[in-house]
């Protein structure tokens, strides 16, 4: 959005809450360079303040909820983490409840809401880490004047605070009241619960009607990327038979060439006619072929036995694909069943697929909510924001809700380094700065009714 009119910060000195601006903007390796703030009104001077006089809370709670133990299947403990955050969102105003877990095999998800005149705005975080109570991984350490160490610390327990504050601060200025915020925090996302379509129904249902959805995922690190697109990933199981008869016998008209040769053919021509397209991936992972196999399909194992004087009965390949969108998805799904149709004399092949997670395409609606972002930020006096690529990222919920919005941005949640590993550490100065942004964004998209893009197939 275009504000009506904007002001150097220098020229409403008489206004103290523009003087915070730069305040606690850090000059740590990885942060944006401190220039002069640039706001749109007083409003949004008063939200950047109301974010710097919170943030001694805010790193509390953030030590409070990293020393909850909260791994994927530690269902206590997601709901530990959940009742903290559902406690500060019901403080408020908002409307939440817990989305019980048991129908996909996890511990639920928390979901917050409040209505106000402006669009719907999704907010998308998660309760739980890699990080289940038999690791030694534990506790926040604060390791110096600016960073501390700890388990989920940036993925995604940070995103989680920054989204609280940012929530908190629009209340501060006042402005909250006016906006609709629906927050939903997955306790799956590191190890999602089963089936998919189960676990992710909440986060689907809250992206009705949002013009919106942001991620407070951690990102790629730097605090001058964003993601408007990940990669989406599924598996794939091909299953090939043959006709067994004596090796001697091989290729007869009556016999063929067996099953091996046949997923020779198949993975062959995934590779003739697929590799190479930008942004799409597919890999065989692991193959078992023989006379007789035995798959452990979960974990992607198994054993096979065979002589080398027998046609092969049958092999199975297991496989995964990533893709940059529905489109290059579905067009690689149909070449790949394309192939498999076609199997060779005395032979057979079949494809299946996983629901996997979709992808989170570049739309136009993507790339302006970054604009609107890159704007904040530069506003806020913190540099631009630019898209990650996404061949360097993984998929995340943002990408089941990406495709149902008009616009959609991941990885504007707490920077650092080394999650998923004992070394997650966070830049604590980037608390405050990332979460002014998130609030000013929140706030400027509040106030963008009617202005949000459309999406059609003709922009991705
Ligand atoms: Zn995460």
């Amino acid at each position: 959005m275009a504000p009506a009119r904007r002001f150097r910060a220098a020229a409403l000195l008489a206004l103290p809450v523009l003087a915070c601006v730069g305040s606690s903007v850090p000059g740590t390796r990885s942060s944006p360079a401190a220039a002069p703030a640039t706001l749109a009104d007083a409003t949004e001077g008063a939200i950047v303040h109301a974010v710097d006089a919170a943030n001694p809370g805010a790193l509390a709670l953030l030590e409070r909820i990293v020393n909850i133990n909260s791994g994927t299947m530690n269902f206590a403990g997601v709901r530990d983490v959940g009742a903290v955050l559902r406690a500060e969102l019901d403080a408020l105003g908002f409307t939440t409840r817990w989305v019980d877990g048991a129908t996909f095999g996890r511990a639920g998800h928390l979901v917050a809401e409040r209505s106000g005149p402006g669009p719907r705005l999704l907010l998308i975080g998660h309760l739980d880490t890699v990080f289940e109570p038999s690791s030694p991984f534990q506790r926040f350490e604060r390791l110096s004047e600016t960073t501390a160490r700890g388990p989920g610390i940036i993925d995604m327990k940070g995103g989680d605070v920054i989204i609280v504050q940012a929530l908190g601060a629009l209340k501060a200025a006042g402005v909250l009241d006016r906006m609709t915020v629906t927050v939903v925090m997955n306790g799956d996302e590191e190890h999602p619960g089963e089936p998919l379509a189960a676990a992710r129904r909440a986060l689907v249902d809250a992206s009705q009607g949002a013009i919106a959805a942001i991620g407070f995922e951690d990102g790629a690190g730097d605090p001058h990327m964003a993601n408007t697109a990940r990669r989406g990933t599924a598996s794939w199981t091909l299953r090939s038979t043959g006709t067994p008869a004596h090796s001697s016998q091989i290729f007869r008209e009556d016999v063929g060439p067996g099953a091996l040769f046949e997923t020779a053919r198949v993975l062959d021509a995934f590779r003739s006619r697929l590799a190479g397209q930008p942004y799409l991936t597919f890999n065989p992972g692991v193959a078992l072929g023989g006379t007789a196999v035995a798959l452990d399909a979960p974990h992607n194992q198994g054993s096979a036995s065979g002589k080398t004087n027998v046609v092969a009965k049958e092999m199975v390949v297991q496989g995964d694909l990533r893709t940059l969108s529905p489109e290059q998805l579905a067009s690689a799904k149909a070449v790949m069943r394309e192939i498999v149709a076609r199997p060779l004399p005395h032979t057979t092949s079949a494809l299946e697929f996983d629901e996997g997670y979709p992808p989170m395409a570049p739309t136009a609606g993507n790339r302006r909510l970054l604009a609107l972002y890159d704007a904040v930020s530069r506003d806020l006096g913190l540099g631009p924001v630019t898209a990650v690529d996404p061949m360097k990222t993984g998929a995340a919920d943002v990408s089941f809700v990406a495709g149902l919005v008009p616009m959609a941005l991941d990885g504007i949640g707490l920077t650092g380094r080394d999650d998923h590993t004992d070394k997650e550490t966070a830049d604590l100065p980037m608390l405050p700065a990332l979460t002014k942004r998130a609030a000013l964004l929140l706030y400027r998209l509040s106030r963008s009714a009617g202005q949000a893009p459309t999406t059609s197939a003709g922009e991705k």
